[in-house]
């Protein structure tokens, strides 16, 4: 079975995680508590980190000279994110408009306890601050039609309109005019006037939990890809090593990297410069894309290549694809197999049918602009973008254990 204390260690950063700014202050703390110092740009401790939003860069051995090593993974995922004006009612019921979040299985977040994060931007005492949000009791709901009012469903399957279909329920109307402001100004213990903008999102309040007659799984939210942000933040607080090594978590994954601190943007760029990687350092250096595979559904085999079929508890996943939708090489495949096998860990390897659309993952992306040999990696999980995916309960600790080995060459 798997070591419990590793999955409980991850239970709790994903628990502590309902959006990507909580992903990523709880890595800063988890960091701190390890002696690494925040910095800013221009000032590198020997043990630091930078936040930037919901991204993080965190590093060890800033100034030793050699290849580095690099983590990369993504702190957000799918999920339905509150509109700027979000106050509507329909029916007697108060209800939010919400916009769908990258690429989400919509079904998935219907019926669910659905608590509301993020961050808000107020007006305090004449000067602008952004606050942490974080509402863990079941404050919104997207019920279902019943079946009796949608006879097609069991022939033409579960079809919603992300307009008129996905607004949450969260009170009855009443002769107040409150709305989210009042909410937010509740929470937060500010009038409703001092809220000034935000980024909120629902997710589910359920906790994680393993499942299985052995408990051989387990079911939690974001696995995609808060599982890989917990492992590569562990793995750099528990390298015991010269060689320096970096974590770079990104927001925005899920939508295509594109932003001012997605994958895509200068972040980890800036921070290679500045650590003085070049040359030969440079050739000899690896970045490792850590993101989620999916496993072969027991019930869709089909979906999947006869001969790469990828088992839950089967060991981290090593993803290839010829037109670089992994950004995955022969010389980064094998540094990660041996690395698997140094730690007594199985790998397995990923190719999507050649007549399916291949998924991606922020690889290609840093691997453009920063040069680095990569490989495309992931644990292996059912369910991929709904709001509670499952995975293998002894995958976690392997991941950790394989990216630690890496970071001491
Ligand atoms: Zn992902």
């Amino acid at each position: 079975m798997a070591s419990p204390s590793a999955l409980d260690d991850m239970f709790g950063f994903i628990s502590a995680s309902p959006s990507p700014r909580h992903a990523v202050v709880e890595s800063c703390r988890r960091l701190r508590d390890a002696g690494f110092q925040s910095s800013s740009a221009g000032s590198l401790p020997a043990r630091g980190f930078r936040a930037r939003g919901g991204s993080l860069l965190a590093w060890i051995n800033a100034a030793k000279p050699g290849p580095v090593r690099v983590v990369t993974a993504h702190t957000d995922s799918p999920n339905l994110r509150i509109k700027p004006n979000p106050d509507s009612t329909s029916t007697g019921l108060r209800q939010f408009g919400v916009e769908v979040y990258g690429g989400a299985l919509l079904n998935s977040w219907l019926d669910r306890d659905l608590g509301i994060s993020g961050h808000v931007v107020v007006r305090h005492d004449a000067q602008i601050e952004t606050r942490l949000l974080r509402i863990d009791r079941p404050v919104l709901r997207v019920p279902q039609l019943a079946i009796h009012l949608d006879r097609d469903i069991s022939t033409k399957g579960l079809l919603l309109n992300r307009q008129q279909n996905l607004r949450p329920i969260w009170g009855i109307e009443n002769d107040s005019d409150e709305g989210l402001a009042d909410l937010l100004a509740a929470e937060l213990d500010l009038d409703a006037g001092a809220i000034l903008a935000y980024e909120l999102m629902a997710h589910d309040t359920l906790s994680p939990a393993r499942w299985g007659w052995h408990d051989e799984f387990f079911a939690s939210p974001r696995i995609d890809n808060q599982l890989s942000c917990w492992a590569a933040v562990e793995a750099l607080i528990g390298a015991d090593t010269e060689t320096p090594c970096v974590v770079a978590l990104f927001d925005h994954e899920e939508v295509g990297s594109t932003s001012a601190t997605g994958a895509d943007s200068g972040l980890l760029l800036n921070l290679l410069a500045e650590l003085t990687v070049d040359g030969a350092d440079h050739d000899r250096s690896l970045c490792i894309s850590a993101d989620c595979a999916h496993a072969t559904h027991p019930n869709y085999v089909d979906r999947h290549d006869a001969e790469h079929q990828i088992a839950l508890n089967g060991g981290p996943v090593i993803k290839v694809n010829a037109n670089e939708r992994y950004a995955t090489t022969p010389l980064g495949h094998a540094l990660f197999a041996e690395a698997c096998t140094a730690v007594g860990s199985q790998h397995q390897i990923f190719v999507s049918r050649t007549d399916l659309a291949c998924g991606s993952t922020v690889g290609p992306i840093t691997a453009a602009r920063t040069g680095l040999e990569t490989v495309d990696v992931g644990i292996a999980q059912l369910a991929m973008h709904s709001a509670r995916e499952s995975a293998g309960a002894e995958d976690p600790a392997r991941l950790l254990q394989v990216l630690t080995h890496l970071f001491c060459p």
